[in-house]
């Protein structure tokens, strides 16, 4: 039997009453819409759920994936022949164990996160309040904006690793470094959840404090068109958007892809574009960029091979 016909009787039997999307196309669930079919799409709604599935999933050579909101990937066009499991179910947040502290499942949106701990009188998180992602994706990415970053408020993330089975890992242990994680050198750990440790203060404050920073985002990004977000990181001593800028490649396009106008650090999806476009601008930007000013810049988008 293929892995697919033993992953749809095994959930029939084990797990019914969790979904199972067939050939779920990628793009609806990739926040620059682009991306053939997923053979199979879970949706766990449990972390009970999400570790059965995980265990069964590896042993019938179903290579999972878990992903977030999507809002930091880029899925190939002819689809993936893998199983994609959204952790978006796993959204419970809640007070932590300790005083000050905030628990929040993988699947949990970094703005509901943020929204609680504002709600707790706790400060720490608006940063991270305008980044569109879930805190399982944030931790893989050590997501940051505005001087803030995962690394700084993370007091413990909850791994499931293929061998060990679940660890509590300390922020300390997690190798955090600028948009880097211990997990993106096991690329088949998977967090189920993080607590987050944070400091007394005024929701007032820190309301004002959140607003302010998504209009900095609602002014600066071109938040109108789907993206990833940043799709280059910053270069050391640089900024990706200047650089992209100074060469004069705001506005470049390739089929529904482009360069925006309004953040040259945003490629973004004007309608239409394919992963192959997106692909292919980012590598006319790399090429540029490097001949013009001698700085090679690195996706930070992950973009998942086509296997
Ligand atoms: C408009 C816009 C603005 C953005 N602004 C910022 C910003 O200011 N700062 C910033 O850092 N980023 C920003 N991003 C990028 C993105 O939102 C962040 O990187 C975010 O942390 C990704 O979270 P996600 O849930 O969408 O992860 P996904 O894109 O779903 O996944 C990203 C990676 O994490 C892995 N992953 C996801 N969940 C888990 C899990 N539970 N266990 C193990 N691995 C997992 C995936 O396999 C993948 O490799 C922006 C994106 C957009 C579209």
């Amino acid at each position: 039997m293929n892995w697919v016909a033993e992953l749809d009787k095994w959930a029939a039997d084990y797990l019914p009453d969790m979904r199972i999307a067939e050939e779920e196309p990628m793009a609806k669930h990739i926040s620059f819409r682009v991306g053939g079919p997923a053979r199979r799409m879970a949706f766990p709604e449990s972390g009970e759920q999400m570790v059965l599935l995980l265990s069964f999933a590896r042993e019938c050579g179903a290579r999972p994936l878990v992903i977030g909101s999507g809002t930091n990937l880029l899925a190939p066009d002819g689809g993936l022949d893998r199983l994609v499991i959204v952790a978006a179910g796993l959204r419970r947040v809640e007070a932590g164990p300790e005083p000050d502290t905030v628990l929040a499942e993988a699947g949990a949106p970094l703005a509901q996160t943020a929204d609680f701990a504002c709600g707790q009188g706790l400060t720490g998180l608006e940063f991270a309040h305008g980044i569109p992602g879930t805190v399982g994706g944030a931790v893989y990415m050590n997501a940051g904006a505005y001087g803030g970053e995962m690394a700084q408020v993370i007091q413990s993330v909850s791994v499931l690793f293929p061998e060990e089975g679940v660890r509590l890992i300390s922020g300390g242990e997690m190798a955090f470094s600028y948009r880097h994680s211990l997990l993106m050198d096991c690329p088949e750990a998977v967090v189920l959840h993080a607590v987050f440790r944070l400091s007394p203060g005024d929701p007032v404050v820190i309301r004002e404090k959140m607003r302010e920073l998504m209009a900095r985002r609602k002014a600066g990004q071109p938040l109108e068109y789907p993206s990833a977000g940043s799709t280059f990181k910053r270069p050391e001593g640089h900024y990706a958007g200047t650089l992209i800028e100074q060469c004069g490649l705001k506005g470049l396009t390739v089929g529904g892809a482009q360069v925006s106008e309004k953040h040259a650090g945003f490629l973004i999806n004007r309608g239409g574009a394919s992963c192959e476009d997106v692909l292919e601008l980012v590598r006319q930007v790399q090429e540029r960029v490097l001949a013009e000013t001698g700085v090679r810049l690195e996706p930070e988008v992950r973009i998942l091979d086509v296997e």
